[in-house]
């Protein structure tokens, strides 16, 4: 395009920016068809506890798997959802396949303990949200109490007033709140003593050299303080080694996920771990 543009005006697109939108388009028509035609699963990755391993809940991971083609990340397709409201769409399915399946678990004698399900911020800002959770766990009363939903702080400020009751009527609902890739946020944390929080999540980029740098330790160490005495739980994300796990321990973090003991798995995968734990 910008080369048929006269000299001295104004170029608006360049031909990368229009091959962006372009492929951004073509994936989101692709992924609305995928929702229809069941192409989207979900896969579960174990937390546990930092002690003794103990299994203590699960995060909902959304995979796109395309028949006869790679599974495609939920970081390359989550992106271009939160662009329209299909992000709704699929958050709506991820939340009522995951109360399914807990029903499920429930019913069959699985523990799974809590299982979180990411909320990206359209959806959590959509008017109707919470009255579709509350109409959710009416359909499946076995819920209550065992779901969380994570959300990043981005999600929470965007509207922090709007945010505040809307997560107290989460919270009234028996649902948990944890705040996902917790210190990656540009913010300062003061909003926490306003907000009914119940986890952070501790982002993987603190962890990865936790045993190496006494910087990362520090802070981890003390966002470990933070949640103790503001009485929230917390999840170290990103555990990938035997050494980041010891660090963990000497600290007294109480729980970790991560490919050093589980990856994200299917259903069936997951019931067979769960039994060998
Ligand atoms: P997240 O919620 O922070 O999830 C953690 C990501 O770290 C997952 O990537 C997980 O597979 C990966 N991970 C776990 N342990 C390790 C480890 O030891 N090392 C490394 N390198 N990575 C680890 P995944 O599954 O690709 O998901 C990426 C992001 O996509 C998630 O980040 C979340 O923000 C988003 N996402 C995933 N599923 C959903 C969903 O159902 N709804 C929404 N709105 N977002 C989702
Ligand atoms: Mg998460
Ligand atoms: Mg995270
Ligand atoms: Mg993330």
């Amino acid at each position: 395009i910008a080369k048929h543009v006269a000299p001295g005006s104004h170029v608006f697109f360049s031909q990368e920016m229009a091959d962006e939108v372009q492929e951004r388009l073509s994936i989101s028509n692709a992924l609305q068809q995928a929702l229809t035609n069941h192409e989207l699963e979900l896969y579960f990755q174990p937390q546990q506890r930092v002690k003794d391993n103990r299994p203590q809940g699960l995060e909902v991971l959304l995979r796109w798997l395309p028949p006869g083609k790679k599974p495609i990340s939920p970081g390359i397709f989550i992106p271009v959802a939160e662009e329209t409201s299909l992000i709704c769409d699929i958050g709506d399915w991820v939340l009522q396949q995951t109360c399914d399946r807990i029903q499920y678990w429930q019913e069959q004698g699985h523990q799974t303990g809590r299982v979180s399900v990411n909320i990206s911020a359209r959806h959590f800002h959509s008017v109707d949200f919470v009255s579709r959770l509350s109409l959710l766990l009416q359909q499946f009363p076995a819920c209550r109490h065992r779901l969380t939903l994570e959300m990043t702080e981005g999600v929470i400020l965007e509207s922090l007033h709007e945010s505040r009751s809307r997560m107290a009527q989460i919270k009234a609902l028996g649902v948990g709140l944890s705040i996902d890739d917790f210190g990656t946020g540009y913010s300062s944390f003061a909003y926490l003593r306003e907000l009914p929080v119940d986890e952070l999540k501790l982002d993987r980029a603190f962890i990865q050299y936790i045993d190496q740098r006494p910087q990362d330790r520090a802070i981890i160490a003390c966002l470990l303080e933070l949640a103790r005495t503001l009485q929230m739980s917390v999840v170290a994300e990103g555990v990938e080694t035997e050494s980041q796990l010891a660090t963990l321990a000497e600290l007294n973090c109480p729980a970790y996920q991560g490919y050093l003991r589980a990856r994200p798995m299917p259903e069936a995968e997951l019931l067979r771990w769960l039994a060998e734990q």
